[in-house]
């Protein structure tokens, strides 16, 4: 004997489960940081690396100035000195002076362009970490909404698998066994609720007959669907 009308309470109650456990499932998903957020965070990593590498390349140009700018005092000093005499020699040191000098300007040029990369690294830095601020806020208040959720989920499905249990307890074989073929069968729906002559599995209209018989508790099957027809 199908006991139809537990049938339909444990439906109610295994259609509840379904759509939360689903819920719980897009809330999980969910929760992994978007792309968006995972792109920003990678700019301002990178802008900040680059940030660390024309600082170094900076200090690296200034403190080759500052070594050329000495050695080209100490060459111009022996230059001039009077302690060298030798036309070759003094030639070569004048030579020696002069390339100190290109070499200078050539690396003044190069730490102007060292220079103007970290700025706009700086600015671009100051830019994305807002950015990044911003974006690591709202999704963490973001989170937080889905974690609640999820919390309030888990306890929802703790309770309704408990109720789900004790109402499973009191059904006969026979009825589960059909049940849990038609839920299978049925894309989860073994029953289906019947409305004023509707079937609301298939939306299929039933006759005023079964209509009547489902809503005196016998065992009828939608003739659309297939399903357990239950009286709501
Ligand atoms: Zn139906």
């Amino acid at each position: 004997m199908i006991q139809i009308h537990r049938l339909l309470q444990l439906q109610k109650l295994d259609t509840e489960i379904d759509e939360k456990k689903k819920r719980l499932g897009d809330v999980l998903k969910a929760q992994n940081e978007p792309q968006a957020l995972q792109t920003t965070r990678k700019k301002a990593e990178t802008v900040t690396s680059d940030l660390k590498t024309w600082i170094g390349k900076h200090t690296e140009l200034t403190l080759e100035i500052e070594g050329v700018v000495t050695k080209t005092k100490s060459s111009e000093e022996r230059l001039y000195s009077g302690e060298v005499t030798k036309p070759k020699e003094l030639a070569e040191l004048q030579a020696e002076v002069e390339a100190l000098g290109r070499r200078k300007m050539l690396l003044e040029d190069e730490v102007r362009q060292a220079f103007g990369k970290m700025e706009a690294a700086e600015e671009g830095k100051i830019t994305l970490d807002e950015e990044l601020e911003t974006a690591v806020s709202s999704w963490d208040s973001q989170s937080a909404h889905l974690k609640a959720e999820q919390n309030k989920l888990a306890l929802s499905l703790h309770k309704l698998m408990q109720t789900r249990k004790a109402k499973a307890a009191i059904i006969n074989a026979a009825s589960m066994k059909e049940y849990d073929h038609l839920r299978k069968q049925k894309n989860g729906l073994a029953v289906a609720g019947l409305r004023v002559n509707m079937c609301l599995g298939c939306r299929t209209t039933v006759s005023a007959n079964k209509a009547r018989e489902v809503d005196e508790g016998h065992v009828v099957y939608c003739g659309g669907c297939g399903r357990l027809l239950g009286s709501v």
